[in-house]
């Protein structure tokens, strides 16, 4: 018995050894990546079913790695997150998205709104300041950006996250709370902090109308929504029965890959283009 503990301590801080390795290199391999530019920005169009027009988008960071290829934003984001990381990536990101936005005004370019993620790390004194300057600097109104949230920033309800919601909602941005009901939900969160977009996580939309707790939830989700005048979106729509589920039940506006991937620019400004 002791024999063995002792071997599967010895197995045990090897592998250790090995993740702190992998971590030592992720975030110095992360580093290099901000210095050299590979990070590089997807864009999801949002649809409205009625209208049929694009009525917005979220911007999805992607890492263009000179071996690996493209690397999905779950394989950095969070490691990012655990090791504040995210602060630098963030302020990139924002950036980007913000002065992509700038340059599409000046092309004339319609777009009613860009949607960025924001991770509850980048909540910190200055953030309202720093995105305000971007959006100065590169000729965008706060109105053309919607920042989405999760519920786990709201979770510990501290003063100053709470002040910087209403802070960025006061400098005219547009707030979302993303994932919505994929976490320590409460109903409270919604009445406290001025909410415009409530998107519905792709695990409710997932089946619908076929799945009958599914189907339940979301028409829950549907009537809350209504009922504080919050605008709802269902994220992760794959199919005709879903966006036609959602439509009938007062969720007309929905992003998925039933009508869209993420798009690299090129592709996205095209499908703007595109549009009558
Ligand atoms: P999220 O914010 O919930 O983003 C939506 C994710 O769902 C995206 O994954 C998108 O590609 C995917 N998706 C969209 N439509 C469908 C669909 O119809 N079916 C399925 N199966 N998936 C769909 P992605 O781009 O891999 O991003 C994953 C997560 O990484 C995001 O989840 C977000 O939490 C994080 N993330 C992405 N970009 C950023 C960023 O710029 N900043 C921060 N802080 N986090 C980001
Ligand atoms: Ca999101
Ligand atoms: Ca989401
Ligand atoms: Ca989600």
């Amino acid at each position: 018995r002791a024999r063995e503990s002792g071997q599967d301590f010895l197995f045990y801080s090897a592998e250790m050894n090995r993740r702190s390795l992998a971590r030592v290199m992720l975030d110095t391999e992360l580093r290099y990546a901000l210095e050299r530019n590979e990070f590089l920005l997807h864009y999801q169009p949002q649809y409205h079913q009625q209208t049929g027009r694009i009525v917005g988008a979220e911007a999805l960071v992607r890492w263009k790695h000179p071996r690996r290829g493209l690397v999905p934003p779950s394989e950095f984001i969070p490691f990012a997150e655990e090791t504040g990381l995210i602060l630098l990536i963030g302020e990139w990101i924002a950036q980007e998205v913000i002065r992509q936005v700038g340059e599409w005004n000046r092309q004339g370019l319609s777009l009613p709104r860009l949607s960025l993620n924001l991770s509850a790390k980048q909540f910190r004194p200055g953030l309202v300041e720093r995105l305000q300057a971007l959006c100065e600097q590169h000729g965008v109104r706060t109105e053309q950006l919607e920042l989405e949230v999760t519920e786990t920033l709201l979770m510990h309800g501290d003063a100053q996250t709470t002040d910087l919601i209403h802070a960025l909602s006061e400098a005219g941005f547009a707030l979302a709370l993303d994932d919505f009901g994929s976490g320590y939900s409460n109903l409270a969160y919604l009445h406290r902090f001025p909410f415009d977009t409530l998107k519905i996580d792709r695990s409710f939309v997932s089946g619908l109308p076929g799945n009958n707790s599914n189907a339940a939830l979301v028409r829950a989700i549907l009537g809350i929504a209504e009922s504080l005048g919050i605008e709802p979106i269902a994220e992760g729509v794959e199919t005709a029965e879903e966006a036609h589920f959602l439509l009938q039940h007062g969720c007309p506006r929905y992003q998925g890959f039933l009508f869209s991937r993420p798009l690299p620019l090129d592709g996205f400004v095209s499908l703007l283009d595109a549009q009558p």
